[in-house]
């Protein structure tokens, strides 16, 4: 196993367009260029659309980045989940929750939490009222969420690129009413099963890292370094995504566009030739702080028309 080692981790729900392919990369630059290995994991627990896993990998060994170790999915490791659950819940730190969303939407927050933080609703139940409220889930055809008893609201997190963090932690999920392991869970299990001493990813998680840590401090595992990169948006100011045009890499080849010239530039390196031309620019110092607005071209005609029409 790599001891030392970066990764990239896509939730295989269809193509990558531009923006996770620039996230990929820049977490392969920046663990490249620290000496480290490069790991990939399908997180594969929720939403996944038939294929995509494995065209994901294509696209990004067709860029010529080489991955090490065997690549891992979350879906084969479910009993390393449960087992660390139950590692929480021998130290008194797992309750189950029967919030629905709406009940916790509907409950008044917490002193100190933030909108949309679990109020603890279900923390402190006495054990009749777990008893009736398991039975009222099960009439209903749901069953209890896991969440993890925080021991702190604050658990700070130095980033490479923000600075420090400090989202406010409330009761995470471990396992979802679905029978689902949760997120948070899932990533602090692998990243130390992985060897994983630095993940580099979307600025759009930098408020799971304080959780993460948390976990992997109760879970006795040790935490990586972090750095949250700025997200591509469309000219809306959104978050890029599939349907403001063309945006895989595969849509925009088909027209031309140089994709490597535009990730150095995005990134403020100047335009980079390909790869290695990459490698010898990149530097994490120097990454553009701010978030890019990319400006999708229009797809094609053909590229519009479902696939089962396409010839
Ligand atoms: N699977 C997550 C995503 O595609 C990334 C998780 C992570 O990097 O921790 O957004």
């Amino acid at each position: 196993m790599l001891d030392s080692a970066g990764r990239f981790a896509p939730s295989p729900s269809g193509d990558l367009h531009i923006g996770n392919v620039r996230t990929g990369i820049l977490a392969y630059l920046w663990a490249r260029g620290t000496g480290r290995g490069f790991r990939w994991r399908i997180e594969d627990l929720d939403r996944v659309s038939p294929g995509a896993a494995e065209r994901q990998l294509e696209e990004f060994r067709a860029l010529g980045l080489e991955i090490d170790g065997p690549i891992v999915r979350q879906t084969q490791r479910i009993e390393h989940y449960a087992a660390a659950c139950a590692r929480l819940d021998e130290q008194g730190l797992v309750y189950e929750c029967y919030c629905s969303r709406k009940d916790i939407q509907s409950a008044p927050s917490a002193p100190h939490a933030p909108p949309g933080a679990y109020p603890g609703t279900c923390r402190d139940l006495a054990e009749d009222e777990r008893i009736a409220a398991r039975a009222r889930l099960e009439r209903a055809g749901r069953a209890p969420a896991l969440r993890l008893r925080t021991t702190t609201a604050q658990r700070p997190v130095v980033d490479e690129v923000l600075g420090t963090l400090t989202a406010h932690i409330d009761d995470v999920v471990l396992r979802r009413g679905d029978g689902v392991w949760a997120y948070n869970l899932a990533v602090v299990v692998d990243d130390a099963a992985m060897g994983i001493d630095q993940v580099v990813r979307g600025d759009d998680l930098a408020s799971s890292a304080p959780r993460q840590a948390l976990l992997c401090d109760l879970l006795g595992l040790p935490v990586p370094a972090y750095a949250h990169v700025p997200l591509v948006l469309n000219p809306a100011g959104a978050r890029l995504a599939k349907r403001d045009g063309a945006v895989t890499l595969e849509q925009l080849r088909a027209q031309r566009f140089d994709v490597w010239a535009w990730m150095g530039e995005s990134l403020g390196f100047g335009r980079w030739m390909d790869l290695d031309d990459a490698l010898a620019s990149f530097d994490p110092a120097g990454i553009r702080r701010e978030a890019t607005v990319f400006d999708p071209p229009p797809l094609t005609p053909a590229e519009t028309e479902p696939p089962a029409n396409r010839r």
